[in-house]
Parts: C-alpha cells; structure tokens; sequence
C-alpha cells in the first residue's frame, strides 16, 4: 500500500500517476461504503476537511502535530493517548474543540467516568473552556460503528476535521514477551514500524500519533509536565470485569506499564 505522511498527494499528482488515482478512488470508496454512510441520509460535502486550512504544525518531544484551525472533533476514550492529544488542542488550537465519548455498557460505562475527569482536568490546566463533550452509550465496543459515529459527524460538518489518538503497538519483540496477544483487527491499525498516513478517511480523519508509540506518548507527557496531574487520572484497561482501578492483567495494562513503568 502506498503511504503519504503530511499532505495526501492532489488530483493533480494523480494525473502524472495512475496508482495515486487509484488509491485515491479507493480511500474514497471505504469512506462511502460501509465504513460510515448507512446511517449517513445528506449529501457528501465534496472536500470535508480542507487540510490546506492548517493553522500551523508544532513539535512537542519531537513529534510534529497539526493544529487545524476550525472546529475540531476529538474522539476521547479516557486512556492516556486521547488525554494528552485533547490537552494539546485545548492548549494550542484557536477554534472551539468538540470532544467525543463512545461508551461501552458492557465495560460498565468506564469510559464515562475517565472522560470526565480528563476533560475537567484540561479545562482546569489550560483555562480553555471553549470546549463540548458529548457522550454516547452503545452496548458493545464495535470499530465499525465506532468510526461511523466519528465520520458522520465531520460529514454533517458538526466539525471541519476529527482528531483521533491512535498510537503504534510497542515493538514486536515486546509484544512477545506480553502475557496476552491483541485482537488481530486492531492491530492491523497499529502495526509497529511501518510508516502509516496520519490523515485518512479524504482527510476527514488525523492521527497524528499514529507512528509513534506509547513510550514516545511518556515523553510528551514529561515535557508537558503532565505526568503527576493529567496521566493518573487517564485509565487503560480494557478488562471485561467491573474493574475499579487497573487490572494489572490485560493487554493494555502490560503496553501502559511498560510505557510509562506505573499504572497511576
Ligand atoms: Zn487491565
């Protein structure tokens, strides 16, 4: 598959080469299939997020992010990764953030309970108040309709773009000494050391930690200073018990601990 980092290459380009044509056609036709339109009843804006409207790119522990200006969509699971990245935008972007919550009740509504004490802590550490937060409850934690839920929202232009804080997995040779193995299907969005597309979706969607790790995620939280007031309050487990703190045992756990050497 064909990669680009920053700027997805223009129809122009295409022109010179039929592959990107070809690949745009085919980042266009997931975005209309079953990805996110079924629920979707209005007309497809013809560009959605215009990535040419960049406000400006900072770089924090050497990571480049774009800051759009324009309304912006963050999805924010009360995990660490979506923590800092709505952090960032409260600190650096202009235009009004809407902040997103999918909640599971078959994880018993954790992710509400984490996204609030995230977001109250941002507010609190950046002044900025110009900030929503809806939270939406569906019974099961689905990918597919999780991204519907998220893509609907740039279509029906609520925001021009939607950040999302996708990392990489640690290195396979970590990963092997895990105690557990990751579900294969979110993998594939993580594999490490490949170099993946931070925009996707007809830019509708930007992962600008989509190449870096959580270890890497640790050293923007320290150079933000962040690391005793927002981490503790961010929560990664995904165990399917009604867990109060984390279980220690899962997956995301063991990336957590081995990120940052300490769950809290
Ligand atoms: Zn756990």
């Amino acid at each position: 598959m064909m990669q680009w980092t920053v700027n997805p290459p223009s129809l122009w380009h295409a022109w010179f080469d039929p592959r990107i044509l070809h690949q745009l056609w085919l980042d266009r036709i997931k975005v209309i299939t079953s990805d996110c339109l079924s629920d979707y009843r209005g007309s497809i804006p013809r560009r959605v997020a215009n990535i040419n409207s960049l406000m400006k790119t900072i770089n924090i522990a050497g990571v480049d992010i774009d800051i759009a200006d324009g309304n912006i969509g963050l999805s924010i699971s009360g995990g660490a990764d979506s923590a800092l990245l709505a952090y960032i935008l409260a600190k650096y972007a202009p235009g009004p953030l809407k902040f997103y919550s999918y909640v599971s009740e078959d994880k018993f509504r954790r992710g509400e309970k984490y996204s609030r004490q995230v977001v109250d802590k941002v507010i609190e550490l950046t002044g900025n108040n110009n900030i929503s937060h809806d939270i939406t409850y569906f019974q099961t934690q689905e990918y597919k309709q999780f991204i519907r839920f998220l893509m609907i929202k740039v279509m029906s232009k609520q925001v021009d773009i939607m950040y999302c804080a996708v990392t990489e997995t640690p290195p396979e040779a970590v990963m092997e000494s895990f105690n557990n193995k990751m579900e294969s299907s979110v993998f594939q969005l993580r594999t490490p050391g490949i170099l993946k597309d931070v925009y996707s979706r007809s830019n509708m969607e930007y992962n600008p930690f989509r190449n870096i790790n959580k270890q890497r995620i640790r050293a923007i939280y320290e150079e933000l200073e962040l690391l005793d007031t927002l981490y503790p309050l961010t929560f990664s487990c995904e165990s399917m018990l009604d867990v109060q703190e984390h279980c220690g045992d899962c997956w995301w756990c063991e990336e957590r601990h081995w990120a940052f050497g300490r769950y809290v």
